[in-house]
């Protein structure tokens, strides 16, 4: 039940942070439809591709446009050869962010921000230039959750389920505090730090390292740090700490800002030194540009860990229409950052893991990604593209006390105007499930900048933390890199980077 209610709290900050906007001006469907079709179809929205804009795309347009593609590949293969090293790196994961998440969201910010079909759009990290797929099993599941898979990605080494920071050794019914100790992994924040503790994580953000050398911390959960809300129904710390208070003392003397609120996050200027922001409702995009602004100030590089995690918990609901909103938002922080940054930086997109979320039925281009597919199931009936398979929205789509429609008891979508008004409408989850689970296929990972190139193929999940340290010139396979030797021979090459920034979000909460 606690749980829960955490993730309620979670999703008003994903409404507040990313208002829902339907364009207004998109056409209503089917114009020459039949007055039954009308009726069916009034509460899709459509956008249209002409038969004459489908006429233009004939060969002569795909071998151009193929061309230009391979343009932009030879183009990206001469500018990884210039950067051996990477000053900088960049880690966006978008929690839960399988591929029929990316399609799906790439068709709804096509078709909501732009009015266009959506198909033919490309989101930010669709145009990196390399990328691979991602087996995201934990050692001893099929399926995963995110805390074997964000150990895999932070620190090379993939365990079991529900371990952070631990490889396989340490099993949560064996109580030993030795295999605990020797199980430790370090990650790519403490290759560059040389510390770790692994606690709580929201304690060892706080009080030890690598957490309290972090120039930067933002994210929602303040009430997991023990900060006192100003409303009652919330989670809170068993231990009783204030890790707020913790953090503003350790870093008395120093230029710091504690933003609780968006007012206080917009007193960052020049001269800030250390920010934690538990503030819940800025955007992603903000947070970022925040981040960065503080981070570009140092000469020695950085690393940032930016999560979308509120896709993650849309799925969990079924909220499908919010999942897509939360893409579109990590896309735009995505798009921010490489505004502000430049080819020394390596930037990688990734997911820690999929869902059960699958794009079906054989709709027109242009059909409104949130709305129904026709002429399919047996007998004939509209049903969403968008479905999963399992989830609490069985429940609502399900209604067999429906006698008016008892040879058919699901909820018809063509006229339910929940769908069009309610940010946290449901799709139908095939199975019924409190919560939607995760889902075990690939997920993809995409990369820009130097070594990115090396981004290829199908990948284990922990190869990504190598990469990093590969071509940041830090931690184990700094030493593989010849580009490191020739500028830290004597083997101080992680010098060359300070870490100096993470942005975690609901992984304060938990790992589900
Ligand atoms: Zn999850």
């Amino acid at each position: 039940m606690e749980k829960s209610v955490c993730m309620l709290l979670f999703l008003t900050v994903a409404v507040n942070c990313a208002s829902i906007n339907m364009k207004e001006d998109v056409a209503l469907i089917n114009a020459d439809a039949s007055p039954q079709q009308q009726n069916k179809t009034q509460f899709q929205y459509k956008y249209p591709i002409t038969n004459d804009e489908i006429l233009q795309q004939d060969k002569s347009f795909w071998l151009n446009a193929g061309q230009n593609i391979l343009k932009r590949v030879l183009q990206s293969e001469e500018e990884s050869q210039r950067y051996k090293i990477a000053k900088n790196v960049i880690i966006f994961v978008g929690d839960g962010m399988g591929i029929s998440t990316i399609t799906a969201a790439r068709i709804y910010k096509g078709q909501q921000k732009f009015g266009t079909s959506g198909e033919e759009y490309d989101l930010t990290f669709d145009k990196f230039p390399n990328s691979a797929l991602v087996k995201t099993y934990n050692v001893d599941m099929q399926v995963p959750d995110s805390a074997g898979t964000a150990t895999a990605l932070f620190t090379g080494v993939k365990t079991r389920y529900e371990a952070v920071g631990l490889d396989v050794n340490c099993n949560r019914t064996i109580v030993d505090k030795d295999v605990y100790e020797r199980s430790k992994v370090d990650s790519i924040m403490v290759w560059a730090q040389n510390a770790n503790k692994d606690t709580d994580i929201a304690r060892q953000l706080v009080e030890d390292t690598p957490g309290k050398k972090f120039k930067v911390i933002l994210g929602g959960g303040q009430q997991h740090l023990g900060h006192t809300m100003d409303y009652t129904d919330y989670c809170t710390r068993q231990d009783g700490l204030n890790l707020t208070n913790t953090w503003t003392e350790s870093h008395a003397g120093s230029n710091y800002i504690l933003a609780t609120n968006n007012e206080q996050l917009n007193m960052v200027n020049d001269e800030t030194e250390y920010l934690l922001g538990p503030t819940g409702t800025p955007s992603l995009t903000d947070m970022t540009r925040k981040a960065l602004h503080i981070l570009k100030k140092g000469e020695n590089g950085f690393v940032l860990m930016v999560e979308g995690g509120l896709i993650d918990r849309a799925h969990h609901k079924n909220y499908a229409r919010l999942a897509m909103e939360e893409t579109a938002e990590f896309d735009k922080a995505i798009s921010l950052a490489i505004n502000e940054t430049g080819p020394e930086t390596l930037i990688i997109v990734t997911a820690d893991h999929s869902h059960t979320f699958t794009m079906e039925g054989y709709s027109k281009r242009g059909n409104d990604i949130l709305g129904f597919t026709e002429k399919a199931g047996e007998p004939e009936r509209p049903f969403l593209t968008l479905a999963y398979a399992n989830g609490p929205g069985f429940n609502y789509h399900y209604t067999p006390t429906n006698t008016s429609n008892a040879t058919f008891p699901w909820r018809d979508s063509s006229i339910d105007e929940n769908r069009l008004n309610d940010p946290y409408y449901q799709h139908i989850g095939a199975f019924n499930t409190k919560d939607e689970t995760h889902g075990g296929e690939d997920v993809a990972v995409f990369a820009k900048g130097p070594n990115s190139n090396l981004i290829r193929g199908v990948i284990e999940q922990n190869y990504i933390a190598l990469l990093i340290s590969y071509s940041g010139c830090f931690g184990p396979q700094a030493d593989l890199n010849p580009a490191c030797h020739k500028v830290a021979p004597s083997g101080t090459s992680t010098s060359l980077v300070n870490i100096s920034g993470i942005i975690l979000l609901p992984l304060l909460i938990n790992f589900i």
